[in-house]
């Protein structure tokens, strides 16, 4: 069951109902030029992760400012985003199900999509699941580049998938998957700059050794909010597929430096017990919002910490001389943006202290 929507356009920020998914708009706005004006300037295609916001929404407001598509991780997400009309979508995973394949296929009928492979017996669903359904499918080779995720693990390795791909009636050779998720969040620049310099040699090599069997590479796509920069500036890049940069969390704000952008995604919370001196109790806990990468933090509220999490229990500790009461609202930045998002069923979209907005978080829950 969906939840109750905790406000509606008109309201007072003060009167949304807790816990609430909070997007501060001229940030979210702030967030998506900035963005846009760096990959216009670099020129660098940008299509935007919507793992992050699962908003065909903000995904709309991403192409207005010239993304040119959104990645997405499942195909569930990815049925979302085309249902409402986007028209240019990359599975950025291995899909390995004839059933989820066949899914993707009938959505080639509405959209451009593509998917990534790191494996020739699942080319070869891939390849069915696209003769089954009288389609063409594009398929990108997924290269490992040091997260330790999925990706083939040599640049011979993926030049012989990519010449399996090429060869196929069926099928469309869509370029390189080269995502470094363990290189976000490395806290020092020097160490994002070694690791992405890493990544596009690699990505270079498969790069050149395509071009010398005749093989055109038509993208080489990666990036996230820690290192696009690095990889804009790689020369071997083609397209960034940072997400998190459009709401900003406590974990990417941890980076030195830290990623230019503000922090428009919050969760609102509201104190519900403040009985004993030092503590305040509020009621957002970890079902409300992630704390696997770090706990959050109590936003323009000196004094006052979230020290601890339980199931629909927040706790905080409150300095001497600070006091919290019962009913006291705060805003709360998340550890960890995505998951905290996958949690709410609405977006409430505010502006200098209004709801201007309530969205479906269409793609909330989307494993499959
Ligand atoms: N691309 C892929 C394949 C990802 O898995 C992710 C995030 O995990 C991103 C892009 C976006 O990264 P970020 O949200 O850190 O900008
Ligand atoms: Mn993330």
């Amino acid at each position: 069951m969906l939840q109750n929507p905790p406000a509606e356009p008109g309201m007072a920020e003060e009167e949304v109902d807790t816990p609430a998914l909070l997007v501060d708009l001229d940030a979210l706005e702030h967030n998506l030029d900035r963005m846009a004006a760096f990959a216009a300037s670099a020129g660098i295609r940008l299509r935007p992760h919507a793992k992050t916001h699962k908003s065909p929404v903000i995904a709309h407001w991403q192409a207005q400012r010239g993304a040119v598509g959104q990645c997405v991780q499942k195909v569930g997400e990815a049925e979302i985003l085309a249902w409402a009309g986007v028209p240019d979508i990359l599975i950025t995973n291995e899909i390995v199900s004839p059933r989820k394949l066949a899914r993707v296929a009938a959505l080639s009928k509405m959209t451009n999509i593509a998917l990534c492979a790191d494996d020739a017996g699942v080319v070869a669903l891939i390849e069915a699941a696209a003769e089954a359904a009288s389609c063409r499918l594009t398929v990108l080779v997924e290269i490992h580049v040091g997260a330790n995720r999925a990706g083939v693990g040599s640049p011979a390795a993926a030049i012989a998938l990519a010449e399996r791909i090429a060869s196929s009636h069926t099928l469309i050779f869509g370029g390189l998957q080269a995502y470094h998720g363990g290189a976000q969040h490395l806290r020092d620049l020097d160490a994002r700059r070694a690791a992405i310099a890493a990544v596009a040699d690699t990505a270079r090599a498969v790069v050149d050794g395509l071009a010398a069997k005749g093989i055109a590479c038509p993208a080489v796509t990666g990036a996230g909010t820690g290192t696009f920069e690095l990889e804009a500036a790689s020369g071997v890049f083609t397209e960034l597929q940072a997400g998190s940069y459009a709401f900003m969390d406590a974990d990417y704000g941890r980076n030195r430096p830290a990623p230019d952008f503000r922090q428009s995604l919050f969760v609102a919370a509201t104190v519900m017990s403040a009985a004993r001196e030092g503590v305040a109790v509020v009621d957002c806990g970890h079902k409300g919002i992630a704390i696997e990468s770090g706990l959050p933090l109590v936003h323009e509220r000196p004094g006052v910490t979230y020290a601890g999490a339980s199931d629909e229990h927040g706790q905080l500790a409150c300095a001497a001389g600070t006091k919290l009461s019962v009913g006291e609202r705060l805003r709360l930045v998340p550890g960890h943006c995505d998951p905290t998002v996958d949690r709410y069923d609405w977006y409430v979209g505010v502006r200098d202290g209004w709801v201007e907005a309530v969205w479906p978080v269409a793609a909330r829950g989307m494993m499959a």
